[in-house]
């Protein structure tokens, strides 16, 4: 166990006893987050749903499940990334026995925040990629809009980088032609956050240890470990 997993399962356990706001009251399990602590690439996504808030782990549902087969296509698995929310419960509307999932309100988000900041504090990932609009206002700059920005990377405290990415959940309302050019986005993104993380690797080692003049460079890792 390195000392970032250590720092991280501390962090953890602080936040499983989280009651700072009222989604406290309705939640079933605080979903921190999971993954390789180790990791040059954090997901942050923007809250959990009703199968993560049942089994405490993000991305767990359908849309975990396409996020999963998106990272496949660019040979990234779970344990190659960390996944984690900027909220870390379930906001719902609870209407009689019907529970909906709803937005975090902006005062549930600005509770919230501190665990996620020390979370990447931790982490220190290259690479953000934040699936979603609200994560993106938070990783990326307050008025980030995806229709415009969605693709591009930008400088971030949390991070060298961070691109934002549509949500696996937005992907999957859409239908047809919709769905195929939504879904083939997120893999692109997912791609080009994953060049990213390479060529900052490769920056950061060309700067530690600078090749002799007329030598070869050695060959780049092809994987992101
Ligand atoms: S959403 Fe965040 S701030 Fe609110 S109770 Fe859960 S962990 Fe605490």
């Amino acid at each position: 166990m390195t000392l970032i997993d250590e720092r991280l399962e501390e962090l953890k356990s602080k936040a499983l006893a989280c009651s700072d706001c009222p989604l406290a009251q309705t939640r079933t399990n605080v979903v921190f987050g999971e993954g390789n602590p180790n990791t040059p690439l954090v997901l942050v996504g923007e809250g959990p749903g009703a199968n993560e808030d049942a089994t405490g782990r993000p991305f767990v549902g359908r849309a975990g499940q396409l996020l999963d087969q998106c990272l496949a296509e660019n040979r990234i698995t779970r344990k190659h990334v960390y996944i984690c929310n900027v909220v870390k419960c379930r906001a719902c509307i609870i209407e009689g026995r019907s529970v909906k999932n709803r937005p975090p309100r902006q005062e549930e988000v600005s509770a919230c925040y501190h665990w996620l900041k020390e979370q990447l504090e931790i982490i220190k990932p290259l690479v953000i990629l934040s699936l979603g609009a609200p994560a993106s206002n938070i990783i990326i700059h307050k008025d980030f809009k995806m229709t415009r920005e969605r693709g591009i990377f930008f400088p971030t405290q949390y991070a060298e980088s961070a691109i934002a990415a549509l949500h696996p959940a937005y992907v999957l309302r859409q239908h047809g032609a919709e769905f195929e050019a939504a879904r083939a986005s997120l893999v692109a993104d997912i791609a080009a956050a994953r060049r990213k993380v390479m060529e900052i690797k490769k920056e950061l080692a060309e700067k530690a240890a600078p090749q002799p003049e007329n030598k070869p460079a050695p060959p780049q890792e092809l994987s992101l470990f």
